[in-house]
């Protein structure tokens, strides 16, 4: 018997320029700048985490922002379509003003019975707001942010994952994550800008929750006749959901081997300890542990107040510092 994972813990996505990426998600979108790391596969990499006032699971939008001169990604089969945040049922006109006065460009549709905002970041991944009466938020607000406390953004919402055969992905959904079906419905418009208006996703959206429920516990999944994705600067890296515990972990990892995929062994990514698999439709699924979280390394009050390195690599910071590619903070930062 499998654990049912309460929803997301994070997802990663690639940016280019690192000062545009995080002036959007703390300027405009009012995320607290919670982590200035590198990549710790790839210390000549930031890696940047956006989330609440104290980057609680289920809030965190991160990102390895490779450069101007970075490889450009291509939407396609076997990636995230939408990354989408939950906000207050009475905020939808703060966020179309807000967004408009960013020169934004924004679409409204309603799905499933809620107001949907989408847009796209910098790098043109596709950013959704859903005011979802029925949602339950997560998260501590920020104080100090640019958003007025009452309109912050209540933590994730739910991904939607384009897929090739929703079946195989959903396979995994439901036989590892705990995750149902709830429902399926004709996509409505506005969900799939990319492609210069060549919509190539089916008509149906096929909508799953993790049985446990709670925040973040949406995942949609669309049909496409796309080619496979390619990884690059404006496309969602991978996709991560909460493990209570290492245990709980291990449970996932047998429960991928029961249906004949393997899970990587457990990585110490500091914050939390992550098993990564891909699954059969592409997608790159990583199960990340709630704790010890972003505390460890720094104050709740300084988050990202520096840049921090993971120990093995502090006695390399003059060099990794050194090669790191020009950033100014955003205006907002604390
Ligand atoms: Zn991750």
């Amino acid at each position: 018997m499998t654990p049912d994972t309460s929803g997301l813990h994070h997802v990663t996505a690639i940016a280019s320029d690192p000062t545009a990426n995080a002036a959007f998600y703390v300027d405009t979108l009012g995320l607290r700048f919670v982590k200035r790391t590198v990549n710790h596969d790839d210390p000549g990499t930031y890696h940047f985490y956006f989330g609440d006032g104290e980057g609680t699971p289920g809030t965190n939008l991160t990102f390895f922002p490779w450069g101007e001169d970075g490889r450009d990604g291509e939407f396609g089969a076997g990636q995230t379509q939408t990354v989408a945040y939950l906000i207050p049922d009475d905020s939808v006109q703060y966020w179309t003003e807000r967004l408009a006065d960013a020169d934004v460009a924004v679409e409204r549709a309603e799905r499933f019975g809620a107001t949907v905002l989408g847009f796209d970041d910098p790098d043109g991944i596709r950013i959704e707001l859903v005011a979802d009466p029925d949602a339950e938020g997560t998260g501590t607000p920020w104080a100090d942010g640019p958003v007025p406390v009452e309109h912050q953004l209540r933590g994730f919402y739910g991904v939607t994952l384009a897929v090739a055969d929703v079946d195989a992905t959903a396979r995994v959904l439901e036989g590892v994550l705990g995750y149902e079906h709830e429902a399926t419905a004709p996509d409505s418009a506005g969900t799939d800008s990319r492609g210069e208006g060549a919509t190539s996703t089916s008509a149906d959206r096929h909508r799953y929750r993790s049985a446990a429920g709670g925040p973040a516990s949406i995942v949609d999944l669309v049909e496409t006749d796309r080619s496979r994705g390619r990884m690059g600067a404006g496309t969602v890296h991978h996709v991560a959901f909460a493990a209570e515990s290492v245990d709980e972990q291990e449970a996932y990892r047998e429960a991928y081997a029961d249906i004949g995929l393997n899970a990587t062994e457990p990585i110490d990514r500091e914050y939390f300890h992550a098993i990564y698999c891909r699954e059969p439709g592409g997608v790159l699924f990583e199960i990340a542990t709630t704790g010890p979280g972003f505390a460890v390394d720094e104050s709740v009050d300084e988050l990202g107040s520096r840049l921090t390195l993971p120990d093995r690599l502090e006695d390399q910071r003059e060099r990794i510092e050194s090669q790191l590619p020009a950033f100014e903070l955003p205006e907002s930062h604390d």
